[in-house]
């Protein structure tokens, strides 16, 4: 099939065979230099097919979703492509240049992704918000957001979906190990819930962080994670080979565990990500500083754990434990 479509995000127009980076303009910081947002499209020359568009680094302490940009960008070829891969790799660029969650400049609406489909007029998170939602919600059929751990935490393979069966089946084509599947717990204020709101499909997919960042852990998370870019679009018929899938595919609603006490997180000797357990089966303890324990965290249902606390140094309330609560299987 011929395709005679140009594909136009922000600055950057593809013509079809092609990819083309660019930005999507957002405002003019006080130093007088741009704040836009990287983008590059990928307009396939094999055909028509839908538009999948990639989002990482909407908190800026997770580079994972930027390094499976990256990969997936050196390994698609435009030629064979049919539709569009629209990647931005870096959405929150100065949370992502701080290597922090939020934008530490903006205290208002730190955390991004809780502020879909933001505010033109808002604050600045908001107005970078806005000008990506903007720029993504005409053009984007299909779209994943790839967070991580960040700098607390290390997350397992794990997605949250709407529970709209082609939610699921796109959470289904991020392909094998992916079978810790979620009903988000975050109903809007997402690219995902901004994506519903259109009659469109987002999905939000964790992977890495803290303590996956040494050379080979990190290099491993970035290949998986852009395998599963590769994976959609064989899925979606985009690309060419077979595309291959989680067994079993789990269904289940989050919990997290938040520090009882402050101390030193250690998790149990011998426990598993993604496997599963009973309700209260011990997952970590937090001692003092001689060593005595002041706290115990247990399942909290019978399910199982894609995430724990990588950064050792706790306070009560932090982040320790990113908890599936499992309901059941989907088939
Ligand atoms: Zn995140």
């Amino acid at each position: 099939m011929s395709n005679d479509r140009t594909v136009t995000v922000g600055t950057a127009t593809a013509e079809p065979g092609t990819a083309v980076r660019g930005v999507i303009p957002v405002t003019t910081l006080a130093g007088g230099t741009p704040l836009e947002i990287p983008v590059v499209v990928v307009n396939g020359g094999a055909g028509d097919g839908p538009c999948f568009w990639v989002n990482g680094a909407i908190h800026g302490d997770e580079p994972e979703g930027p390094l499976a940009c990256q990969i997936a960008l050196a390994e698609v070829d435009p030629a064979q492509l049919s539709g569009t891969l629209v990647l931005c790799p870096v959405v929150n660029v100065p949370a992502f240049e701080a290597a922090e969650r939020g934008n530490p400049a903006d205290t208002f609406t730190y955390d991004m992704n809780r502020i879909y489909p933001g505010r033109p007029d808002g604050y600045l998170s908001e107005r970078v918000a806005a000008a990506h939602a903007a720029a993504m919600g005409p053009v984007a059929d299909l779209e994943i957001s790839i967070h991580s751990g960040g700098a607390h935490s290390f997350l397992d393979k794990a997605i949250f979906v709407d529970e709209r069966p082609e939610s699921v089946e796109l959470a289904t084509a991020m392909g094998p190990g992916w079978g810790c599947i979620m009903s988000s717990f975050n109903p809007s204020g997402s690219p995902m819930a901004y994506m519903k709101e259109l009659g469109k499909v987002g999905i939000t997919v964790e992977l890495g962080g803290r303590s996956a960042t040494s050379p080979e852990a990190f290099a491993r998370v970035g290949r998986e994670l852009a395998d599963s870019i590769l994976n959609i679009l064989r899925h979606y018929a985009m690309y060419p080979g077979e595309a291959s899938y989680p067994s079993p595919r789990y269904k289940g609603q989050q919990q997290a565990l938040l520090a009882p006490a402050s101390g030193i997180f250690l998790p149990e000797p011998g426990v598993e990500f993604l496997t599963m357990m009973k309700k209260s089966d011990p997952i970590a303890r937090i001692v003092n500083v001689f060593g005595d324990t002041l706290a115990s965290l247990e399942a909290p249902a019978d399910g199982m754990f894609f995430g724990l606390r990588a950064l050792p140094n706790v306070t009560t309330g932090d982040w320790c434990c990113f908890f599936c609560k499992v309901e059941g299987t989907r088939d």
